[in-house]
């Protein structure tokens, strides 16, 4: 079975990349065959978090994500023990929440419907690139592609196959899904209810495991499933200060919940890595390409949604020139990210998870999230976010 083109793995980078093909290189839309190994609408653990700039290339593509059920917060915090910076956006949501499972369907659907075919089902054992081709493995039988596209995300095949000898840079993250904040008091947190009043509608970072040599966050989202309101809460360790001694994630995520009333374990909890981006990170081979977490996503956060979708803009046009000028060491590839505005933003947050997470003393958080406001304001909004806009 031979394909110009073959992306491993249906979530958002895969999807993307194959979509912004369609729109840049429809005579090559034909031949693009994405292999998924689950079927939709899969798991995918996932906060769901979308920032401004996932929303915008969406909108680039003519997709309109409000189609999914979401939540939207208005407001977003970034607290130092409960107290900190609140971002609001002039007439525009803050932060939407989707669930993934609903997400990566709805945009696997809109692929289809663009014209480009998704085999569920398919799970892809190796991979072999050759002078004139790569040969793909998988539990259905063995694909010849021109161009393979590695979206199979931080665990992916793709990369442990290309790389192997590759430094994996990744971070410990925790979730947990709840209910919305209690309305009435229970037994056992009376005072509940009067704790969790008025941040229903907002998304929360809590910055008070990073003293204790956690180098990350405390999350709390707003979010919904069948439609009814719930939260998602998670902890995530970057592993920048994995030689320190730490305490366990579980147990830094249980008092943080249990200050608002929830009791961590009367919740099914589950971890999953996110590989961030190092500009160490290998991104391509001859007639390979990495994108999304199997490229690398935020550091600072772990934000990877949008990540991917801009990963699989970039990967898109790099596929179309090389079957253009009929080249395909790609060995420009991760020029091409760097110089990017996501590449920019990639780097941006990288620096500053490398200055904000090992500085521990407790006064330079507290100088930060409550001090310096406007200073963080401007850093994020020039180097963090409102990168989309800047995508060619
Ligand atoms: C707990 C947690 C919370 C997070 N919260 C947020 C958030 O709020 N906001 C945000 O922006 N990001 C968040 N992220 C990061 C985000 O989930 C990822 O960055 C994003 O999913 C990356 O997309 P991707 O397409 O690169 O990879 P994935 O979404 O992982 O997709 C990879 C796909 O490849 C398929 N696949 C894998 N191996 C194979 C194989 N061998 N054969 C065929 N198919 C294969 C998988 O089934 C999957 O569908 C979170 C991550 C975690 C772990």
């Amino acid at each position: 079975m031979d394909h110009h083109i073959i992306i491993i793995g249906g979530g958002p980078s895969g999807l993307s990349t194959a979509l912004h093909l369609q729109r840049i290189a429809p005579h090559l839309a034909g031949r693009v065959l994405i292999l998924e190994k689950e079927h939709y609408p899969r798991f995918k653990l996932c906060a769901g978090g979308l920032t401004i700039d996932a929303e915008i290339i969406l909108q680039r593509l003519g997709l309109d994500v409000s189609e999914i059920p979401h939540t939207d917060a208005e407001d977003i915090h970034f607290d130092f023990q409960a107290k900190g910076l609140r971002i609001r956006l002039p007439k525009r949501h803050a932060l939407r929440v989707i669930r993934r499972d609903e997400f990566d369907n709805w945009l696997a659907e809109k692929t289809r419907k663009s014209g480009i075919e998704i085999r569920e089902g398919v799970v892809v054992k190796n991979i072999t690139p050759k002078s004139d081709r790569v040969i793909v493995e998988t539990n259905q039988g063995i694909f010849h592609a021109q161009v393979l596209v590695g979206a199979d995300g931080s665990n992916g095949i793709t990369r442990r196959n290309i790389f192997p000898k590759d430094s994996v840079y990744t971070s410990r993250v925790l979730e947990v899904i709840t209910p919305t904040y209690p309305h009435r008091p229970s037994s056992t947190f009376p005072n509940s209810v009067e704790i969790g009043r008025g941040r229903e509608g907002a998304a929360y970072f809590e910055f008070s495991p990073v003293p204790n040599n956690i180098a990350g966050y405390i999350w709390d989202f707003p979010t919904q499933i069948n439609g009814e309101a719930m939260r998602c809460w998670g902890i995530y360790d970057t592993n920048i200060l994995a030689s320190e001694q730490r305490p366990q994630l579980k147990e830094t995520l249980a008092k943080e919940m249990n200050r608002f009333g929830f009791d961590l374990n009367d919740y099914e909890i589950k971890g999953h890595p996110i590989r961030w981006y190092s500009p160490e990170n290998q991104m391509s081979a001859p007639r390979v390409l990495l994108v999304g977490d199997a490229a690398g996503a935020d550091p600072l956060f772990g934000e990877g949604i949008s990540i991917a979708l801009g990963y699989g803009a970039i990967a898109a046009h790099e596929i179309e020139e090389a079957f253009q000028r009929n080249e395909f060491s790609f060995n420009r590839f991760k020029r091409r990210v760097v110089r990017s505005a996501l590449g920019q933003t990639l780097i941006a947050r990288w620096i500053i998870a490398y200055i904000l997470y090992p500085i521990k003393w407790k006064w330079f958080q507290i100088l930060l999230w409550r001090i310096s406001k406007p200073i963080v304001i401007i850093v994020a909004w020039l180097f963090v976010l409102n990168w989309g806009k800047r995508m060619k």
